[in-house]
């Protein structure tokens, strides 16, 4: 594709297909690139997603935003993008067998959890049947009163168990490493009534109620566990641009999801905030609108 388009939207997640719908809505040329394995594909049913009280699996609720961006005019590319760099006062980006350039680029790539050591078909089952859990903010209530664990050795997993005590009084905490756990967090999730278990956590295997796995303290069971392991944040392509990240990677962005790159905009979990669908559709929409009117700053949009 040699004639740059409006904008490239980098991520077919719920932020980048947002972003989507309301740029081709803006009468803009927009292309999304995507490589098909983000974080909201796994969810097997939101409930905390508004507008859906029966709930919705993400793959669904991706189809129809899909459609819904597509019947406005956008193309979706399904490959990854490999390279991104600049192209005069725009950008290039490199997929396996596509080539595109943009005025203006769209990083709505996201971030991938880290796992606990288990196949990919034990994980994949464990997730759909809810017996594995990512994420206390979307689906805690389902844990209501329940026996859950909580994965990890740090101060984030520590606020993971203090955030479920407020559904269920048995959380346990199994450490991920043969490490203790810091004294004052210790300390703090002993008050808490939270029960501290050595680690790690392995051998990980569904039973027919619950999730068991091998600690310090033998097999123990579950009725859900939470790895609470840290995540890979995808900003690689902003850092080769040189745009700002934070210590744990997230693209910086001012209140408009610029970069501190021209041009060069963020939104959904690759940016600081709260991990959600509907955070993610919110940045978008705030990107897109921001993309629009940087656009027709330089290029006014009359019809
Ligand atoms: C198991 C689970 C359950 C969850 N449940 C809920 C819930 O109930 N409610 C809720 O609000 N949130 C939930 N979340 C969180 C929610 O999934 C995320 O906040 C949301 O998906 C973020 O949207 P995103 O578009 O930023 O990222 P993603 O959904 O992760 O999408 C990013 C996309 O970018 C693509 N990509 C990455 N790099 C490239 C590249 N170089 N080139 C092309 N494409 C690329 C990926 O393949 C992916 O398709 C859950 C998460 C998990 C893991």
């Amino acid at each position: 594709m040699s004639h740059p388009l409006d904008c490239l939207v980098i991520g077919g997640g719920p932020a980048g297909l947002t972003a989507a719908i309301y740029l081709a809505r803006f009468h803009l040329g927009v292309t999304v690139m995507d490589a098909g394995h983000g974080r909201a594909l796994q969810i097997p049913c939101t409930h905390n997603h508004a507008g859906f009280p029966e709930g919705i699996s993400g793959r669904e609720l991706l189809s129809r935003m899909r459609s819904q961006a597509i019947q406005y005019g956008t193309w979706i590319v399904d490959r990854r993008v490999e390279a991104l760099t600049r192209d005069g006062s725009g950008f290039a980006a490199h997929g396996q067998d596509v080539d595109i350039k943009a005025h203006s680029v769209l990083l709505a790539t996201g971030v991938t959890n880290r796992r606990p050591p288990m196949t990919d078909a034990l994980h994949a089952e464990a997730l759909s049947l809810g017996r594995l859990r990512y994420c206390p903010v979307c689906d805690g209530y389902e844990v209501t009163g329940q026996d859950v664990a909580v994965i990890g050795s740090d101060a984030g997993a520590a606020n993971e168990c203090e955030f479920l005590r407020s559904y269920t009084a048995r959380v346990s905490l199994v450490l991920d490493g043969t490490d203790g756990l810091a004294a004052p967090l210790a300390e703090r999730l002993t008050g808490l009534g939270v029960r501290i278990i050595g680690g790690p956590a392995q051998e990980f295997a569904l039973e027919e109620d619950g999730l068991s796995l091998s600690s310090a303290a033998g097999r123990l069971r579950f009725d859900a566990v939470y790895p609470a392991l840290g995540s890979v944040v995808h900003s690689g392509l902003a850092t080769a641009l040189g745009a700002d990240v934070t210590e744990d990677g997230c693209v910086q962005v001012d209140r408009h999801q610029r970069t501190s790159i021209m041009r060069l905009y963020a939104a959904g979990d690759v940016v600081i905030g709260l991990d959600q669908i509907s955070h993610a559709m919110g940045q978008a929409g705030v990107a897109a609108t921001a993309i629009r009117n940087d656009l027709a700053a330089c290029r006014p949009q009359l019809r």
